[in-house]
Formats: C-alpha cells, sequence, structure tokens
C-alpha cells in the first residue's frame, strides 16, 4: 500500500497541539481559489511512498519527543484507502509511546460528505477540519477561512481542540530543502505576497510559488 506524499516534517510546532509529525498529501482536485498549496494538486506517482516506508520515518522521529500527527495536503481523503491504513498502523504504534499522541486531519470537503463517506476512517482522527477554503473570508486559529470549523472527534481531540483560540497569533516554520524554501503555518490572504515583497527588498527573489494561481 503506498500514500502519495508531498512532504513530510518534524517537528511542526504551528499546526497543533506540541511536537508533531506532519504529512502532506499529494493530489487534490478541488481546486479552491486562492490555494497556498497549489503544488500538492497534481498526483504524481514520483510521490508515491510506501506506507510501512513512512511508518517506518514516523517512529524515528517519535523516539524524539512526540505529541501528535497532522495530516493535510492537497486533499488526504482522496486516498482513503492508503490513509486508513497508515492511520490504523500509526495509531497502533503510537498508544505505546510515553504522551498521548493526537491525530489533527485537515480536508476541503464538506464534513457531512466525509461523515456520509468515511465514518470508519473518522474513528482514527481526533479532530478534523473540513470544508473547503474560502479566499475572501478572513483565516481563524488553525484554519485559513472562518467557514472551516474544528472539529472534535474524540476525548483527546476535546481536550487539545475544544477551543481553538488557544492557537491564535501568526506563526510560521521555515525549512529549506536544496534551492526550495517552504513554509509550514496557515497564512493570511495577501501574507504570501508580503514576505515575497519583504524579500525581494532584501535580494531574494522566489522564481515561483505555490500559492500563485
Ligand atoms: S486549500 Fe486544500 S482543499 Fe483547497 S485546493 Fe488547496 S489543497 Fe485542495
Amino acid at each position: 500500500m503506498k500514500l502519495s506524499v508531498n512532504k513530510a516534517h518534524y517537528p511542526v510546532t504551528v499546526l497543533g497541539y506540541g511536537r508533531r509529525i506532519g504529512i502532506w498529501t499529494q493530489g487534490c482536485s478541488i481546486g479552491c481559489k486562492g490555494c497556498v498549496s497549489q503544488d500538492t494538486w497534481v498526483r504524481d506517482a514520483n510521490r508515491d511512498i510506501p506506507v510501512t516506508d513512512l511508518l517506518a520515518w514516523c517512529r524515528e522521529m517519535a523516539n524524539r519527543g512526540l505529541d501528535g500527527l497532522t495530516i493535510s495536503g492537497g486533499e488526504p481523503f482522496e486516498q482513503a484507502d492508503a490513509l486508513a491504513y497508515f492511520l490504523a498502523e500509526f495509531r497502533s504504534f503510537a498508544e505505546c509511546l510515553p504522551r498521548p499522541v493526537d491525530v489533527l486531519c485537515y480536508s476541503g470537503l464538506p464534513y457531512e460528505r466525509i461523515r456520509r463517506e468515511h465514518a470508519t476512517l473518522l474513528t482514527q482522527i481526533d479532530a478534523l477540519v473540513p470544508e473547503p477554503y474560502v479566499h475572501k473570508l478572513p483565516g481563524k486559529p488553525l484554519r485559513g477561512s472562518s467557514n472551516q470549523p474544528v472539529v472534535p472527534l474524540t476525548p483527546l481531540g476535546l481536550e487539545r481542540y475544544g477551543d481553538p483560540d488557544v492557537y491564535g497569533g501568526k506563526r510560521f516554520q521555515v525549512a529549506v530543502d536544496g534551492d526550495q524554501i517552504w513554509f509550514v503555518g496557515i497564512p493570511e490572504r495577501g501574507d504570501m505576497a508580503r514576505l515575497e515583497e519583504y524579500c525581494e527588498a532584501r535580494g531574494l527573489v522566489f522564481a515561483g510559488g505555490s500559492w500563485r494561481g
């Protein structure tokens, strides 16, 4: 079983509780206007990773201290079978870790549709952020646009995400990978253009950007 992955990172500290593994899936057919992750839209067989390899990497990262796993995309539910397999295996080893580990998952699909079509998969998730990104709406803590709820699905999800406002404040992580820079976090509308202007004024010109339509 393989999961198509755009990137994976540890530690992610700006998308959920504590120190987390972040996995961004590859492939999204929703096409929200203003999406900042357009590099994740096209399915690409070169990005398919055996779930067993991904789990081995997660185990390695968990040894450094783990509070949670954030799944984003791309659209994770477009790979529902591989995601279900990955999450079942991930949760079974995470249960043995010294600290509670939550799973926070993002989706651009409507919550009611996910409930209807992926009820079993939802049992592997502690908190879900569903609904498409709406460019004209302002963001909220943990969310790109204010129409997106944070839905706790388990007691741990409720404990950590019952009040998403505790994750307020603008926070970004920056990672460098070869000649690419990528950002972890949820920008407000116009933030990426402002960041480009700021960098250009200091001599750093971006050749491309996943936030450009
Ligand atoms: S915001 Fe998410 S759901 Fe919407 S197009 Fe971008 S990756 Fe897909």
